[in-house]
């Protein structure tokens, strides 16, 4: 019989002689063979052991695990998740070539977008990724990709994945989902026509704010090997320690999404019902425009969102319990705020069109006790409509 996720993720295989219940760590940088062709021979591919900047047992297990919950075949380890959308999108794309872009995407692949366009001659059109025709509309005769994210940050937006993939599927182009703000519990993008999925597993993966690491997750084989070479060229292969912290992260995931994901959905109903709040972006929530996307195809929405106060800063500065960092996903909730951090590099046009105001912030929910957030949240709530002149002429 197949167990459930939760069940699979707490109970990883661990591999080398003897059964030792937790996955060893493996750090040593080269492994030893009985003479040069052995040596050679291994080093040909990332299927045996050679040298650890090419695979390592204890990435293996993490990529065996992650291969598992997200659906897939292979799966690849990086140093960081931009290491692994870099390594994807330099296997998939060569210089003229164009990719469809959901234009609410992580400011760090926007980033690695514009340069590759101002300095390699790639070509990108942006989308909503609300309607499938907008990928039909963009389509041209060298598109090569199209680059999704289950749930958009900081917006909350949920592309059509299925109908979107189906599209480009048709078209020869590779989909590629950034499934970093839902993890593989809340959806497995390859089960809606994805070819490789990716993850920062410094986010939830991780999960507890300690480890930097990325994973690629691939339906089939091919692109997973060309995925590979590049990654050794980039040197952006994981190191074991950090595969090691992630594997153990991966144990307590579906505990610690699920707290993440309840505390947010009331933390977002809380804060919309306040005077200091203008909006919040949370999918849940039956008034965020990929509300029904969200409902058909996660099965959770999320642990981090978005809402407009009067005052960010004013807000930010007042939160006590709640962290003012960067990044999200760990035991600690977190608070950003990304027009000035994680989407600086974006000009006006670029933020207004990824859905990021001045006045907003992200939260990034932790697994501390749901009412102690809510508490620190509504005091400085509280001291923000006091000092604000518009919100007591309203109030
Ligand atoms: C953080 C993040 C990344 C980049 O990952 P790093 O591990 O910080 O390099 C990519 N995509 C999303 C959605 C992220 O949140």
């Amino acid at each position: 019989m197949t167990y459930h996720r939760e069940t699979r993720a707490a109970r990883l295989t661990a591999p080398g002689p003897g059964r030792p219940l937790a996955v060893p760590l493996y750090q040593t940088a080269n492994f030893v063979f009985d003479g040069p062709d052995e040596v050679a021979e291994a080093m040909s591919g990332p299927g045996s052991f050679s040298y650890t900047g090419h695979s390592n047992p204890t990435s293996r297990a993490l990529e065996d695990a992650m291969a598992d919950l997200e659906g897939g075949t292979k799966a690849l380890v990086t140093a960081s998740g931009t290491g692994a959308v870099n390594s994807v999108l330099q296997a998939v794309l060569r210089q003229g070539d164009h990719v469809i872009a959901q234009r609410e995407l992580y400011g760090g692949t926007f980033s690695i977008l514009k340069n590759m366009t101002d300095r390699w001659g790639l070509e990108v059109t942006y989308i909503t990724g609300a309607d499938p025709a907008e990928v039909t509309e963009a389509l041209r005769p060298t598109t090569k990709l199209l680059y999704l994210e289950t749930i958009a940050n900081p917006t909350g937006h949920v592309p059509d994945i299925p109908a979107l993939a189906a599209q480009a599927k048709r078209n020869g182009v590779i989909t590629a989902v950034d499934n970093t703000f839902a993890t593989p519990l809340l959806c497995r993008p390859i089960e809606h026509g994805a070819d490789v999925v990716l993850h920062s597993a410094t986010k939830y993966l991780g999960g507890h704010h300690d480890v930097v690491g990325g994973i690629a997750v691939f339906a089939d084989e091919s692109l997973y090997q060309e995925t590979w070479r590049h990654s050794v060229r980039l040197g952006v292969t994981a190191d074991p320690f950090a595969a090691w912290l992630i594997l153990r992260g991966l144990k307590t995931l579906p505990l610690r999404v699920a707290r993440q994901c309840e505390s947010a959905l009331l933390l977002a109903e809380r804060m919309s019902e306040h005077p200091a709040v203008s909006t919040v972006y949370h999918p849940g929530l039956p008034t965020h425009p990929s509300h029904s996307r969200a409902k058909r195809l996660l099965g959770g929405f999320g642990g981090t969102f978005a809402a407009e106060t009067t005052d960010a800063r004013a807000f930010m500065r007042a939160l006590k319990l709640i962290l003012n960092a960067p990044s999200l996903g760990g035991t600690e909730s977190i608070v950003m705020h990304p027009a000035t951090t994680s989407h600086r590099d974006m000009d006006a046009e670029a933020l207004r069109q990824a859905g990021v105001s001045p006045n907003m912030v992200r939260i990034a929910l932790g697994v501390e006790h749901p009412a102690d957030l809510w508490a620190d949240v509504e005091q400085a709530l509280d001291k923000l409509s006091n000092v604000s002149p518009a919100l007591t002429s309203r109030a």
